[in-house]
């Protein structure tokens, strides 16, 4: 049996985890640790090279199908992290005299991407149609990729994906959806923020999603057309000189994408957790950030302040890090609460008791 799924040990003591990503609880769960077992002594444990040699496999070719059909995608490529996914991407679809604007939150692997493109980088303030607007009105030679998370890793909130399909073909603008946060956890049958507002590949041609977040594995895809996944295969070098993915590991994603699909319940019952974690904190008179996703951060403003408070929870058996600068701007410092499927109503209960207890001090 595999140990309950939101507990961790650190220093001989027992820790509910409100800190990882494993959204649906499947880290732990049995069926893909045997999946895993059964790749491993029929594929092997390592790939042994990377996919254009000899790393790529009837099992990653099985899974890169299965899910291309869940995302209604032409094709997927199976990446071995979300970061080389998104490095990958973006050195390969931008060069010099292109443009990339992303939203300025996004995630750390998106800024390198465009960095190691050598495209011309724009932000514009987080969630602002108007500041992309702007950005895109600006005029540039070449071609322009428009970027952003499907749901913010680090604030928890969503991206008005609408409106910016709709802005991205009002100015001929790529767009490059990373939905590492959605997919799992939302949309029907778990396929991710682009599915829930009902985008195709016509509208979000570039989707990047995570496999080591509600899927409880490792590794990455990328999904679209098939000259999309052909380009990148010639061109996104940090697939090209890089090991393929564990074929083991590319078992264990196929019997988590059956989870995924068939177990709604998981979904319903981390809404419930996260309308219970919300609605307690109201009556506690905690503000939180606003996020209707398992991301529900809570903004305490220095370092010290979030490693202290960390610190105080630790002492009450629950793991919570603090997230400060620089992955997050100076003075929004925060603890960057998860909730899982894999947690139980009393678990958020002693939560919310103990973030009560450390904020009523002075
Ligand atoms: C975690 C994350 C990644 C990186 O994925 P890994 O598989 O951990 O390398 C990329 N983008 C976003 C938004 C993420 O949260």
């Amino acid at each position: 049996m595999a140990q309950s799924p939101m507990r961790v040990s650190l220093d001989g003591n027992s820790l509910i985890n409100f800190s990882s990503n494993d959204y649906l609880g499947l880290a732990t769960d049995d069926s893909i640790a045997q999946a895993a077992a059964k790749g491993a002594a029929r594929y092997g444990v390592g790939s042994g090279a990377s996919a254009l040699v000899t790393g790529y496999s009837g099992v990653h070719q099985c899974f890169e199908k299965e899910l291309a059909q869940f995302l209604q995608r032409d094709r997927v490529l199976l990446c071995s992290s979300g970061y080389q996914a998104n490095l990958a991407v973006l050195s390969s679809l931008a060069a010099g005299n292109d443009t990339i604007i992303q939203d300025r939150l996004c995630h750390a692997s998106l800024i390198d991407g465009a960095k190691l493109s050598g495209a011309q980088l724009r932000r514009y303030p987080h969630l602002d149609m108007e500041g992309l607007e702007r950005q895109l009105q600006r005029s540039s030679d070449g071609n322009t990729l428009l970027v952003t998370d499907g749901i913010f890793s680090m604030d928890g909130d969503r991206a008005p994906l609408d409106d910016i399909s709709r802005i991205s073909k009002e100015f001929d603008a790529w767009l490059v959806v990373d939905d590492a946060h959605g997919i799992g956890i939302t949309g029907p049958q778990g396929r991710g923020c682009v599915a829930a507002a009902n985008l195709g590949q016509d509208e979000v041609p570039v989707l990047v999603g995570t496999l080591g977040k509600a899927f409880g594995c490792a590794g990455a895809f990328i999904a679209g057309s098939d000259a999309l996944i052909d380009h990148i295969v010639n061109e996104g070098r940090t697939y090209i000189f890089s090991t393929a993915l564990s074929p083991a590991i590319a078992e264990a994603g196929r019997a988590a994408l059956k989870l995924v699909q068939s177990d709604q319940w998981r979904r319903d019952k981390l809404d419930e957790l996260i309308a219970q974690f919300r609605e307690g904190a109201r009556e506690f008179g905690i503000k939180l950030m606003e996020s209707d996703t398992p991301i529900q951060p809570l903004l305490v403003g220095s370092a010290e302040n979030a490693l202290s408070m960390s610190a105080a929870l630790q002492a009450k058996g629950m793991l919570v890090t603090a997230i400060r600068p620089p992955t997050v701007p100076v003075g929004a410092s925060r603890l960057r609460i998860t909730l899982s499927a894999g947690h139980q109503a009393s678990d958020v209960t002693h939560l919310l008791e103990a973030l009560s207890q450390c904020m009523s001090k002075p």
